[in-house]
C-alpha cells in the first residue's frame, strides 16, 4: 500500500530572509507553513560577516546570528522547519507536487519560492582543481587557512569589497583583481578598501589560470586592454563575480529571464502559475538585498494567504 503523500497548506522553499520572513507571516496568518531549508540553512547570510545595514541592528549583526534569529521568530509562531532540499516540482495541477531529497513526496496547496542563489564560479579548469586547495568563494568560511599570507580576490561589486577587506585584517597582502578600472561597489566599500594598507588594486586584469603544485601558489592575469600576461604570487585566490539564482528545477515549468531570474507579475511574488509565489534572489536580480529579500517574502506569505481565501 503507497502511502497518503502529506497535504501542506503553504509550502515554502527556502531559508534565507525571504523565506523565514515568508513563514513568519504565513505562521501568523494561520497558514500552518512547512519550509525546507535547502543546501544552506540561513542563507548566503550565513557565509557572510557583519551586517550594517539590515534596518533594527543599530550596533551591526552577524549574518550567521541575524538568521538564527529570524528561524527562532519564524518557529515562535509554529513554522515547521525542516531539513532538506526540494529537486522536483509538478505545477501542471494543484495542489503542486514537490519532491524533496530526490524521494519524498508533499502536496503544496500554495508553494513559496524563496531558493535564493549561489556565488558564481569563473568557469576555469584550474579553479575547479584547486577548490579547497586555495580556492574559495567564501573567504568568512577559508580566511583563516590564509592567516599572515598572500591572496587575491577577483571582482569588483560589494562581495568582493567585503570579502577583501575581511581577508586584509587576516592575511600579509590582499591583491583585489577587477577587469575594469572602476568598481561596481557601494562607495562606502570602496573607502573601506581604499583604506586599508595592504589591500593592492589590481584593475583591468582577469585570472587566465590559477597554479600550483598540491595547493595553490599563484594566478596568471591577463591585461584585459593589452592582452599581456603576467603572474601574481598568491597562496589563496577567492571568487567573487556574483550569483546565479537557485532556479534550476522550476526550468520549463516557471517563466524565468535569460540569467534564470524568476519572473513575477509587477507589484506581486505572483507567478504565472496561480497558487505559486516567488521571492528574494531568486526573483530579483535587481536589489538583492536582505532587507528586499525580507520584504518579498512578506509579500509573497500575504498573497498566498489571499489565494487560499478566494479558493474558499
Ligand atoms: P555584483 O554582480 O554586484 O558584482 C560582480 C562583480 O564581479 C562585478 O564587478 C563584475 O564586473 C565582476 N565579474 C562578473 N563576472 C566576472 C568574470 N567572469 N570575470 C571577472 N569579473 C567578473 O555581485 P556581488 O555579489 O558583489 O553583489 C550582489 C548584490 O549583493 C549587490 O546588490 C550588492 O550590493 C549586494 N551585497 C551587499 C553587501 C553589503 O551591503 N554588505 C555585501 C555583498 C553583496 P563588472 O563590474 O565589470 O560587471
Amino acid at each position: 500500500m503507497s502511502e497518503t503523500p502529506e497535504k501542506i497548506k503553504c509550502l515554502i522553499i527556502g531559508s534565507g530572509p525571504a523565506g523565514y520572513t515568508a513563514a513568519i507571516y504565513a505562521a501568523r496568518a494561520d497558514l500552518q507553513p512547512v519550509i525546507y531549508q535547502g543546501l544552506q540553512p540561513g542563507g548566503q547570510l550565513t557565509i557572510t560577516t557583519d551586517v550594517e545595514n539590515y534596518p533594527g541592528y543599530p550596533e551591526g549583526v552577524k549574518g550567521p546570528e541575524m538568521m538564527v534569529d529570524f528561524q527562532k521568530q519564524a518557529e515562535r509562531f509554529g513554522a515547521d522547519v525542516r531539513w532538506g532540499l526540494a529537486t522536483d516540482v509538478d505545477l501542471s495541477e494543484r495542489p503542486f507536487k514537490v519532491t524533496i531529497d530526490e524521494k519524498n513526496v508533499v502536496l503544496a496547496e500554495t508553494l513559496i519560492i524563496a531558493t535564493g542563489a549561489s556565488a558564481k564560479w569563473l568557469g576555469l579548469e584550474s579553479e575547479k582543481k584547486y577548490n579547497g586547495f586555495g580556492v574559495s568563494a567564501c573567504a568568512t568560511c577559508d580566511g583563516f587557512f590564509y592567516k599572515g599570507q598572500t591572496v587575491a580576490v577577483v571582482g569588483g561589486g560589494d562581495t568582493a569589497c567585503e570579502e577583501a577587506s575581511y581577508l586584509s585584517k587576516l592575511c600579509e597582502k590582499v591583491y583585489l583583481i577587477h577587469r575594469r578600472d572602476e568598481l561596481r561597489a557601494s562607495k562606502a566599500m570602496q573607502k573601506r578598501v581604499f583604506k586599508a594598507p595592504n589591500i593592492e588594486m589590481v584593475w583591468n586584469h582577469v585570472p587566465k589560470e590559477i597554479v600550483g603544485d598540491q595547493n595553490v601558489n599563484g594566478v596568471i592575469l591577463e591585461n584585459t586592454k593589452t592582452g599581456e600576461e603576467k603572474k601574481l604570487d598568491v597562496e589563496g585566490f577567492f571568487v567573487a563575480i556574483g550569483h546565479k539564482p537557485n532556479t534550476d528545477i522550476f526550468k520549463g515549468k516557471l517563466k524565468m529571464d535569460e540569467n534564470g531570474y524568476l519572473i513575477t507579475k509587477p507589484d506581486s511574488t505572483q507567478t504565472e502559475v496561480p497558487g505559486v509565489f516567488a521571492s528574494g534572489d531568486a526573483q530579483d536580480h535587481v536589489f538583492r538585498q536582505a532587507v528586499t529579500a525580507a520584504g518579498t517574502g512578506c509579500m509573497a506569505a500575504i498573497e498566498a494567504e489571499r489565494f487560499l481565501s478566494d479558493q474558499e
